[in-house]
């Protein structure tokens, strides 16, 4: 099985299996304990949070252990809302391709009076930071965009961005789940206020993930309870999660070069044969994404059927978004950088890690190009774009 699906989720490394079993096993304490097999457990706690704030140039203490990347997107989110309301600023700007944690989030606070503005994200998939520069308003309270969209890979202007919201006191969040320990990031030079990030896409466990947030921002609890997390994030840490994503993020963290030379090269090689594929389009900018991702439109397919059919010939690839697929409406990256429904349907991101060889390139393209072959064959859509009775788009 070719494994082409790391924007869903990654393997966990060895060395994040082993960390985690040996933390299960052998400091298995309450960290609020007081008793040394508790001050054990917060030893290793208090060394994952200094670790994982080394990687994004954080002080430790600006690290907040969460349940994962929605938690920490609906965390600072809401906080900066929070903040906002009470200065009377309710007003915040995001993009229309960001993940749903953060859209539905604002969903959510748009129905509790505020006021949201989506920028742009054009037909390359990338913001532009003059636009947001332009959408800041006296009542701005926050600005959040992603830092790599996690459908079409493209990567944001982060740091100007972020220098514009300095420049003009508004704080910035970024949903960097995809971006760590992918590419470099690092919440000084890229002037962040707020980044959420996941373990599970970086080769660490499920259910596990941090958010920054910059010393002096104050934050609101998403769960009650006792004072964990400075009192911002209760209940019992999730002490073998928590090390084991610390070590995964090291690990992946000291070989980003390597593996990123590597799967970008790969990444390049299936690109070029996808392009092959007539009618078919690359989505996102080419250059300006993340190493593993490839994302493409077949005119005349669907999707899902696409993926099924590769799944048969041992390819784990993706359509649209996890949390999407299942339902009938196309993926809203696709919508946001200009796709047409119908057009949009027929999407395949090959997401892919390390592992993926050049030969499993070629394998992947080959099957590729003969399912597409084999669909448009069967395809009503198809027939009448050939007939001339409608218009290719792609
Ligand atoms: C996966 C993902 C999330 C959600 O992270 P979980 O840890 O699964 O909650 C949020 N944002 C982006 C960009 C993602 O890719």
């Amino acid at each position: 099985m070719i494994y082409a699906d790391h924007a869903a989720t990654t393997k966990m490394s060895e060395a994040a299996v082993q960390r985690m079993l040996s933390v299960i096993n052998d400091h298995f304490g309450n960290p609020s304990s007081l008793y040394s097999t508790g001050q054990d457990a917060k030893e290793i706690l208090e060394e994952a949070r200094e670790d994982v704030a080394a990687v994004i140039g954080a002080e430790p203490r600006e690290i907040y252990f969460t349940s994962g990347g929605s938690e920490a997107d609906n965390q600072a989110i809401l906080s900066a809302a929070e903040l906002g309301r009470k200065k009377g600023k309710m007003h915040i700007i995001s993009s229309a391709f960001e993940h749903h944690a953060v859209l539905h989030t604002l969903n959510k606070l748009k129905k509790n009076g505020f006021d949201v503005t989506l920028v742009d994200v054009h037909e390359n998939g990338i913001v532009r930071p003059e636009e947001v520069a332009a959408a800041i308003r006296e009542d701005t309270c926050l600005v959040t965009i992603m830092y790599a969209n996690n459908e079409i890979g493209t990567i944001q202007p982060i740091r100007e961005i972020g220098a514009i919201c300095r420049e003009k006191n508004v704080l910035f969040h970024t949903d960097a789940v995809q971006a760590v320990a992918h590419i470099p990031v690092n919440v000084q030079t890229d002037n962040i206020d707020m980044l959420s990030a996941s373990a599970h896409k970086f080769h660490g466990p499920k259910g596990v993930g941090f958010l920054y947030v910059k010393k002096g921002i104050p934050l609101v609890s998403l769960i009650e309870g006792g004072a964990q997390e400075r009192g911002k994030r209760a209940g019992t840490e999730n002490v073998p999660g928590i090390a084991s994503m610390a070590t995964a993020l090291k690990e992946a963290s000291a070989n980003m070069e390597a593996s990123a030379a590597h799967v970008t090269a790969v990444r390049n090689r299936l690109i070029r044969g996808l392009k092959e594929i007539p009618h078919s389009a690359l989505n996102g900018d080419a250059e300006r994404r993340l190493p593993g991702n490839v994302n493409f439109c077949f005119e005349g397919i669907e999707g899902e059927s696409l993926l099924l059919l590769l799944d048969d010939k041992g390819i784990a690839a993706s359509s649209g978004s996890a949390c999407t697929s299942g339902s009938l409406d196309p993926s809203h990256v696709l919508l946001a950088i200009g796709r047409v429904h119908d057009v949009a349907h027929g999407s395949l991101r090959l997401s892919i890690g390390e592992e993926v060889t050049e030969e499993d390139a070629d394998y992947m393209i080959k099957s590729v190009k003969e399912v597409v072959e084999y669909l448009r064959g069967f395809s009503p859509v198809w027939r009448d774009l050939c007939a001339g009775k409608a218009k290719f788009i792609l």
